[in-house]
Parts: structure tokens; C-alpha cells; sequence
């Protein structure tokens, strides 16, 4: 659903991405994991077309959806505005489908975006993605700045389309611990590199990653 090949990606003369590969299979749920500034939004958001690769290729396979680092909502506008804004390309604008995924979301259908919780705001952002009803999704740090309890929502409301609906994911986290739980596999990125790559259970095991991204080893 997802390919990228050799990418490389410069911001002027900075190298954000360098020789980067990384696939994401129907129905999988993918990791992508690294510290700060290793490169990882800069790859959604060539997956998303909104940076353009130096050299290489990316592509997705079906509907894509991107759920953008720091949410992005239209803070005076109504949640349900907001959800209406995720179906542009799309003819179907009935909301009626993510109520159904993320029943709270109906609930605060009138709200203002701009005076919700972080956690309501970031289900928002998920909901607006889910509008047009994607085959693939990317989600840019689902749990910056929310609490542990919220995020375990919001991840097993992933979960259960990743499982129930075949919706593939790449779930791009700082927090590795928590993707490592959810995925089945990870790249780990640093400095604009993949340096590690395969199933989740066997990169726990490997010492370096487990040292640096588990807090174990
Ligand atoms: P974070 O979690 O902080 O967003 P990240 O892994 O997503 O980190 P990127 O935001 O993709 O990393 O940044 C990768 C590198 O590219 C960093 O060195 C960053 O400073 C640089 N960079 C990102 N966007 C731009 C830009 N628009 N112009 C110049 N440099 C940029």
C-alpha cells in the first residue's frame, strides 16, 4: 500500500532523507520510529505530496489518509465542519461513517474544535482522515502531548480497523514503546537513515534498538 524507494529528500542544502526504503503491505499496521528530527515527517509528508523527493520514489496503492503532526484542525470551526473538510476529494460528506467508528466524535459534533481537549482534538484529526474512508493511513505522532489513557484509545481505535476493516497503517511515533505493542513491524529512522528494520519482537530483542527506543536491553 505504501513503497518508497532510495528517497531522498533536501531541505536547500540539508539532507532530511537519505537512501530511505520502507513498505507497507495491505492490511498491515507498520511502525516508524526515531527521535526528533530523524526525518519522519518529512517522509508523510512525501507520501502526502506535500515535499517533493530530490531523487527516488514514493507511492501508495488506494484511498491514502494522513493524520498530520500536531492535528491541524480549523479551531473555529465545528467538529463536524472539520470532519465535512477531511471528504473534500470525495463525494460521499456524510459523517454518519466515522460516527460509527468513533462514537464519541457525535457527541461533540457542534462543538468548536478550538475549545476541545487535546485528546478530543487529536480524535478529530483521526476522524477527518477516516472521512475519506482510506485503504492506507498514516498517523504523524498520535500521542505527542496526551495522556497515556487517551492514547490507548485512540491506538485501539486503529487497532481494531487495522484488524476489522483491513485499513493498513503507518504509525509514526516517538514513542516506540507503544507502537512496538500495536505493530507487527518498525523502521527505525535516524538522522534521514533506516538503521534498523523487521518484526517488532525480534528489534526488542536486538540490544542497540532495545537500549535506545525501550528503554530495555
Ligand atoms: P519531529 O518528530 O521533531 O517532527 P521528524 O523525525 O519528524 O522530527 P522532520 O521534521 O522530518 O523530523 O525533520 C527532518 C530534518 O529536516 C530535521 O533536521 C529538520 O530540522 C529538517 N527540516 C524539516 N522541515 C524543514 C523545512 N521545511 N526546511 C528546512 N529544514 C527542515
Amino acid at each position: 500500500m505504501i513503497t518508497v524507494e532510495e528517497l531522498v529528500v533536501r531541505y536547500g542544502s540539508a539532507t532530511a532523507l537519505d537512501g530511505v526504503e520502507l513498505q507497507v503491505g495491505a492490511g498491515e499496521m507498520v511502525a516508524l520510529v526515531g527521535p526528533n528530527g530523524a526525518g519522519k515527517s518529512t517522509l508523510v509528508d512525501t507520501l502526502s505530496g506535500v515535499v517533493r523527493p530530490a531523487s527516488g520514489r514514493v507511492a501508495t496503492e488506494g484511498r491514502f489518509a494522513h493524520v498530520p503532526e500536531g492535528r491541524q484542525l480549523f479551531g473555529d470551526l465545528s467538529v463536524e465542519d472539520n470532519l465535512r473538510l477531511g471528504a473534500w476529494r470525495v463525494r460521499d460528506r456524510d459523517p454518519r461513517h466515522v460516527y460509527g467508528v468513533l462514537p464519541d466524535l457525535e457527541g461533540l459534533r457542534g462543538r468548536r474544535a478550538g475549545a476541545l481537549s487535546g485528546g478530543q482534538q487529536q480524535m478529530v484529526a483521526v476522524g477527518r482522515a477516516l472521512m475519506g474512508r482510506p485503504d492506507v493511513l498514516a498517523v504523524d505522532e498520535l500521542s505527542l502531548g496526551l495522556a497515556p489513557k487517551i492514547v490507548d484509545d485512540l491506538v485501539r481505535h486503529l487497532v481494531r480497523l487495522n484488524r476489522e476493516e483491513g485499513m493498513a497503517v503507518l504509525l509514526i511515533e516517538q514513542n516506540a514503546r507503544l507502537a512496538f505493542e500495536v505493530c507487527s513491524r518498525a523502521y527505525v529512522l535516524e538522522a534521514g537513515r533506516v538503521v534498523a528494520a523487521g518484526a517488532c519482537d525480534e528489534l526488542a530483542r536486538g540490544s542497540a534498538v532495545a537500549r535506545a527506543y525501550l528503554g530495555g536491553g
